[in-house]
């Protein structure tokens, strides 16, 4: 087992005046092997974005350390963070707004392969650019487009490509299927797992939905409000999902627990997220959690092992 990256107590907090702050990102830790994915999961708003933005460093972390493949990354400047930005890469949600409708897709590939150096020619690079295209389920015919030509699920690929043609040992992709069509979503799914058999990389998967990241995490962390509740393998969090929103993320899914069987579990979460500027006292799940006691809006319960390597912030397990 070796670790390639290494979040702990990751926080950032965001400034909105009169001494107030967003809660974006709360003492998050967690561990990611080589050529393993996490899932990372929650409703709008929890932080999850924010996580991956702070990790690959396009924001600086508030507090906590982020170390990847050995090196502390926390608070390295623009100029000492781009060799790390070759390892570490992106796929965003939107292939619409993350690809420059005036270059041609090969040009958008080339980029990264000029800014690190690895190429010297638009020749030189076409020798990456081509398998790469292939590599994505696109073509040589492909390459003379513009991004706007293509369809979402094409755009994403291009956006696939252009992220994997450094060879990173880590991709954050955030929520890269949310925007396509349930047909495309597939497809795109596979093409991730296929790439990560052959090479090996990491990957942190972000989505909304528990049934997004089912079939390409080992690992599934659930997030809300900022902080991380439930952290699991992933069968074992589909099989028996302790903390009561991961629940209600799942729907109604019979529990293990004896003691949480007799109790009805809803099968879905009511209420509003509330604001991040003002999370609940203690467990921030408290006024949308059917389990909450009076201990729940003064204890704060911390994440910890539940057996097996099962973590969950909750006190019913207290
Ligand atoms: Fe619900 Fe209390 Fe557990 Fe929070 S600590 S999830 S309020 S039972
Ligand atoms: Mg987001």
């Amino acid at each position: 087992k070796q670790v390639l990256l290494e979040v702990k107590n990751l926080t950032r907090y965001f400034p909105v005046g009169r001494g107030e702050r967003v809660h974006a990102v709360d003492h998050v830790s967690f561990r990611l092997e080589r050529g393993k994915t996490l899932g990372l999961v929650g409703e709008s708003g929890c932080g999850k974005s924010t996580t991956a933005r702070t990790i690959i460093r396009i924001y600086e972390p508030t507090e906590g350390r982020i170390i990847f493949d050995g090196q502390d990354i926390s608070h390295l400047s623009e100029r000492e963070l781009h060799p790390v930005r070759k390892h570490m890469q992106m796929i965003f949600q939107d292939p619409y707004a993350s690809l420059n409708a005036r270059m041609t897709v090969r040009d958008i590939l080339a980029e990264p392969l000029f800014a690190h150096k690895l190429v010297k020619s638009k020749e030189e690079a076409g020798g990456f650019v081509y398998p790469m295209l292939e590599k994505v389920g696109l073509t040589r015919e492909h390459a003379n487009r513009y991004a706007h030509e293509f369809s979402g699920g094409q755009r994403q690929r291009v956006g696939i490509a252009r992220a994997l043609i450094l060879k990173p040992e880590l991709v954050i992709c955030d929520e890269p299927i949310s925007a396509l069509d349930v047909s495309i979503q597939a497809q795109i799914i596979n093409l991730l797992r296929d790439y990560q058999e052959e090479s090996g990389t990491a990957y942190l998967f972000i989505a909304h939905d528990l049934s997004m990241v089912r079939y390409v995490s080992d690992e599934v962390g659930v997030m809300y409000l900022g902080q991380l509740v439930e952290l699991c393998e992933a069968e074992e969090i589909y099989a028996h999902p302790l903390h009561p929103y991961t629940r209600g993320l799942l729907g109604a899914i019979p529990v293990a627990n004896p003691k949480l069987a007799r109790q009805k579990v809803k099968s879905s979460i009511e209420g509003d997220i509330p604001s991040p500027i003002h999370p609940p006292s203690a467990c921030r799940f408290h006024t949308r959690c059917p389990f909450a006691t009076e201990k729940c809006k003064e204890e704060e319960p911390v994440l910890k092992d539940m057996g097996g390597g099962h973590l969950c912030a909750c006190h019913l397990y207290d």
